[in-house]
């Protein structure tokens, strides 16, 4: 007979982080992630060009577009999307073997792909928006990271306004002015919603 479960242990929840490109999502769930070695980035699989700081394997799997139609063919992800016109996608592989080490997968991902992953896995999922204070800011720091061109930054600019009007679907919003503050309110967010109701 196998042993009476006293309480009840909920399954790792899988943290979506979305914003508009140069929010600062990926500024601020690295901090996430040297914080809580419970949360690990689920790294992504893109055909848009390495930037001059990025590591394959870290940041993000680079491939040819005929190496992402055949993971698409073969059924290997999880969830995929168009975004600024490159394809981004998270294989199962990845999503999978995090939750088998008990760890909770952090996803840098864009709204479609926050739709997607929460059809697929439900109330598990925590969805969390961050803001730029302004779309002045929101320009500035893009132009500041320098891994763009001018026409890349232009459309990332436009796809804002529409990434923006989903923030209303996702469980929180942070606005992120100033960087520490912006941390701290997410650090209780996860704290509140993985850690404690996990334990
Ligand atoms: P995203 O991952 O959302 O595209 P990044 O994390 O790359 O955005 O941030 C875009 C740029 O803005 C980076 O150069 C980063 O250092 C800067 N940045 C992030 N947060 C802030 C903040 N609160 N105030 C000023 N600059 C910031
Ligand atoms: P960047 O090119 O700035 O790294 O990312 C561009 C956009 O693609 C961001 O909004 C980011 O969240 C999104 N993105 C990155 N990886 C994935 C992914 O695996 N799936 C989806 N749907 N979006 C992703």
């Amino acid at each position: 007979m196998s042993p009476k479960r006293t309480h009840h242990t909920p399954l790792p929840r899988l943290v979506v982080i979305s914003a508009p490109s140069g929010a600062g999502k990926t500024t601020l769930s690295s901090m996430l992630l040297k914080e809580f070695p419970q949360l690990q980035r689920s790294v992504s699989t893109t055909t848009r060009p390495k930037r001059p700081n990025e590591v394959e394997g870290t940041h993000y799997h680079f491939v040819d577009d005929s190496t992402f139609q055949d993971k698409i063919n073969q059924n290997l992800f999880a969830e995929w999307a168009l975004v600024h016109g490159k394809r981004y996608g998270t294989t199962r592989a990845t999503v999978d073997s995090l939750l088998a080490r008990g760890k909770n997968p952090v996803f840098d991902i864009d709204v479609q792909g926050a739709m997607n992953l929460q059809a697929l896995y439900g109330d598990r999922v925590l969805l969390i928006f961050i803001h730029p204070p302004s779309m002045e800011a929101l320009k500035e720091r893009l132009v500041q990271r320098k891994g763009d061109s001018a026409e890349s930054i232009e459309n990332r600019l436009n796809n804002a306004y529409s990434e923006i009007k989903w923030s209303q679907k996702y469980d929180y919003q942070i606005i992120n002015d100033n960087l520490e503050r912006a941390f701290q309110e997410l650090k209780t967010i996860i704290q509140h919603e993985c850690l404690e109701k996990e334990k």
